[in-house]
């Protein structure tokens, strides 16, 4: 069989491997000029950035790509653990350092405000206990929606069913174990991971905190492109054929079935299979030409600031979170799709911290991210004309600045870049530059994110963020696994 992938990120990238590895032939094709996707590098000033994701959660996920295809992880990439995992400031002068070990967690939290490890260790117990419930269902497997419960290998899970605490919200069940203030942010701030909104999402995502808390914060030698260097890796050596600098224009179709890819320089390629790891709604929209309607809730965007500073003492962490004052007045704003807050959470990454390599002799490459509301316009699918980003980037260096020194710290900054939702949004194609497509704000976005298999064609399949089971490496590497599964069993009915 031939399968032509579209796009290279990590999704695009695990799908291939596995089909490779199947004996298949697989094309990837990616619009940039490097694989990976929203996991990326840019690099000045003699320091190297991360372009999206800074930090690696079940890291069991990876070592599965490659054990299902016969390697050892660690041959390929080389993960070390985060401790302190992040380190927590609020404007009163308080601070936590989160550590690695769940035992330590509890008695960070206990030494933080006492009282609250009882309470830390029965909420990381609860999530524990609902993750092990679901993790077959909503992460680990195809979907199959509401079906899934009828499913005998599911019906052991329908009396505990009220566990997952689907009607109330995250910020209502974080406020049922924490009354510290702070703590609650801490553990509300965990729905951004899928760019939901805590006051808004359901219970159910009480999971994130534990995944990062159970089994760790983990970062790799050389900097989170090592993930996609590995990757790519593994993909040659499978035999995938990836193609860069070649957007697709098209996915071609007659009746029920693609046919092909049409590529931006006219050349066709003739396919049994399509895996798209493009956007879902891009995919239907501008790839298919069907007359989709938008998706209405979208899960949030970021600014990102890239600065090389020079070396100062503040006492940072690799990860350090700089809470707002007013979450729940954060997450209004983002809503009302004002362009950017002043008074946001801020998040500071410090790899160099992890691996001194990533910045030259003297500087450190902070990677400064705040959530933005998901109104990019895309230079190729709507033109630049529109924008809420342009012109801005003096004023949000400026407030980020202010910011920082809110909290007593004041970085000399030698050289930056911004990206906002509108580079998200035509860099790779997602729309409006939404982190992950359809936000996580519903009950029910579980059951209506897309799934792997085209509801419009049988042969197009869809991976990465904006499809089940969602954004993040481990979930998007899994939807990879997914897809590859559902295409090899198709293929052998
Ligand atoms: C700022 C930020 C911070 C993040 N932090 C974390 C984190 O700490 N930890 C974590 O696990 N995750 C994090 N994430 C999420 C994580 O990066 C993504 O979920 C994951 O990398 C997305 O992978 P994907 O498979 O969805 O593909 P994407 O990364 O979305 O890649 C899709 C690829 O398809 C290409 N493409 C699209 N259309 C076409 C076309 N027509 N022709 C050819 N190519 C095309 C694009 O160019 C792109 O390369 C973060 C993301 C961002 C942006």
């Amino acid at each position: 069989m031939r399968v032509a992938v579209v796009g290279a990120g990590i999704g695009g990238l695990v799908s291939a491997i596995q089909l490779a590895h199947a004996g298949h032939t697989v094309d990837v094709f990616e619009q940039g000029p490097r694989v990976g996707g929203k996991c990326n590098v840019s690099e000045f000033d003699g320091c190297s950035f991360e372009t999206g994701p800074t930090l690696l959660t079940m890291p069991f996920v990876l070592d599965d790509v490659f054990r299902r295809v016969g390697r050892r992880r660690e041959d390929y990439i080389k993960l070390h653990r985060v401790n302190p995992a992040c380190q927590y400031r609020w404007s009163d002068g308080s601070r936590l350092d989160m550590p690695f070990e769940l035992e330590d967690v509890i008695s960070a939290i206990e030494g933080f405000a006492p009282g609250a490890g009882v309470n830390a260790r029965a909420y990381l117990e609860h999530a524990r206990e609902v993750y092990e419930m679901t993790k077959d269902v909503f992460i680990f497997s195809p979907f199959d929606g509401f079906m899934e419960f009828l499913k005998p290998r599911n019906l052991g899970m329908l009396p505990r069913l009220h566990r997952l605490r689907f009607a109330s919200t995250l910020h209502r069940h974080n406020a049922s174990y924490f009354t510290d203030k702070r703590l609650l942010q801490l553990f509300d701030r965990f729905a951004t991971y899928n760019g939901s909104n805590p006051f808004k999402a359901p219970a159910t995502l009480m999971v994130i905190p534990w995944v990062e808390i159970g089994f760790g914060a983990w970062y790799p030698e050389g900097g989170m492109y090592s993930i996609v260097r590995g990757l790519e890796k593994l993909a040659i050596e499978c035999g995938v054929n990836i193609s860069t600098e070649c957007r697709v224009r098209s996915i071609e179709h007659a009746g029920k079935r693609a046919t092909g890819i049409l590529l931006d320089n006219d050349t066709r390629v003739a396919c049994d299979h399509v895996v798209s790891n493009a956007d879902v709604y891009v995919t239907q929209k501008h790839l298919l030409g069907l007359p989709v309607r938008e998706p209405r809730d979208l899960s949030c965007s970021g600014v990102v600031i890239q600065a090389s500073v020079d070396v100062q003492s503040f006492g940072l962490a690799h990860h350090n979170i700089f809470f707002a004052d007013d979450y729940e007045r954060e997450f209004r704003v983002l809503e009302n799709g004002r362009h950017h807050d002043s008074k946001a959470t801020m998040y500071v990454s410090r790899s160099c911290a992890a691996d001194g390599s990533l910045a030259a002799e003297g500087r450190e490459n902070w990677f400064i991210l705040m959530n933005a509301p998901p109104n990019g316009v895309s230079a190729h699918l709507d033109g630049s004309a529109g924008s809420h980003w342009n012109g801005h980037d003096e004023h949000i260096v400026a407030s980020a600045v202010q910011r920082l020194h809110d909290f007593g710290i004041s970085p000399s900054i030698r050289e930056y870049r911004i990206r906002t939702p509108d580079t998200m949004a035509t860099q790779w194609s997602s729309f409006r530059g939404a982190l992950y497509g359809a936000s996580s704000n519903s009950p029910l976005s579980a059951f209506l994110r897309p799934r792997q298999k085209s509801l419009d064609l049988e042969n197009l399949w869809y991976v990465g963020g904006s499809a089940h089971p969602g954004g993040g490496i481990p979930l998007v590497a899994t939807s990879g696994m997914i897809s590859a599964d559902l295409i090899i069993e198709s293929s052998s009915l």
